[in-house]
């Protein structure tokens, strides 16, 4: 049973009193473990298949099996559930919380995963600790760069434990030195931690971190391959 299952999954958006079909017969499997990147240009459906991948939407037609679970026979309540506990998040803006601590910002998503108090503190420290950023947790974002908010943003994406790790272009908004610190952090999170990556990005030297390329055109996968040349996995 592969970890994530697509099936023909099609999407279409209301769009001026039509239908815009934006997706035309997804299918993919990912496995668990796997460091998969989704390339291709934009308007291509990555974000929508992501979107779609992390529970955040639902296809218009299609199947989406999550640990062999078919979704689409969830409520709302298990399917919150089931995203809790199983996915994390990271975006290209980091949507951190203003005004708010890098600390607090991490605690966050263990508030609706019955964590108490002591330890959400702990799994949080523990978590800012792991992405270098011991000290800087009483920081709000506004006195951390870029890079140190999408630290503590992956921090906040993988303090539940949860087995796969989502990330839409989080380099976007990055210098090349910081997305490479950025992408290597996700590379050692996948080798050493076993963690599931689903990245999109639309830049090459950024999917070159991933194992396994996917690339999207016009709504269908076009390619999908093995990356020979895993960049930095000698530093790993
Ligand atoms: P990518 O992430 O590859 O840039 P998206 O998956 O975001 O592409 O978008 C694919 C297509 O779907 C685009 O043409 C986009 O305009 C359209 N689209 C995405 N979300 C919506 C929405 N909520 N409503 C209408 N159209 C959308
Ligand atoms: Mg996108």
């Amino acid at each position: 049973m592969a970890l994530l299952e697509l099936r023909e999954i099609r999407k279409s958006f209301k769009m001026g009193g039509g239908d815009l079909e934006v997706l035309h017969g997804v299918s993919l499997l990912i496995e668990k473990g796997e460091f998969v990147a989704m390339m291709g240009p934009s308007g291509s459906g990555k974000s929508t298949t992501m979107n779609i991948l992390g529970c955040l939407d639902v296809p218009t037609s299609g199947d989406y099996l999550l640990e062999g679970k078919d979704v689409a026979t969830l409520d709302n309540d298990e399917l919150a559930t089931i995203r809790n506990r199983m996915i994390g998040f990271v975006f290209q803006g980091f949507n951190l919380l203003p005004r708010t601590s890098a600390l607090a910002n991490v605690e966050m998503p263990m508030l609706y995963s019955g964590v108490g108090a002591r330890e959400r503190r702990r799994r949080a420290r523990e978590a800012l600790d792991r992405m270098g950023l011991g000290d800087r947790m009483n920081h709000d974002p506004s006195r951390l760069s870029g890079g140190q908010q999408q630290r503590v943003a992956i921090a906040r994406g993988i303090v539940n434990r949860a087995p796969i790790l989502m990330a839409d272009e989080p380099t976007g908004n990055l210098d090349t030195k910081t997305s490479d610190e950025i992408m290597k952090l996700f590379q050692d999170l996948n080798v050493n931690e076993g963690i599931t990556i689903v990245l999109v990005t639309h830049e090459a030297d950024v999917a070159a971190y991933a194992r396994r390329i996917l690339r999207f055109r016009d709504g269908i996968i076009i390619d999908d391959e093995i990356n020979a040349r895993v960049r930095g996995a000698d530093a790993v």
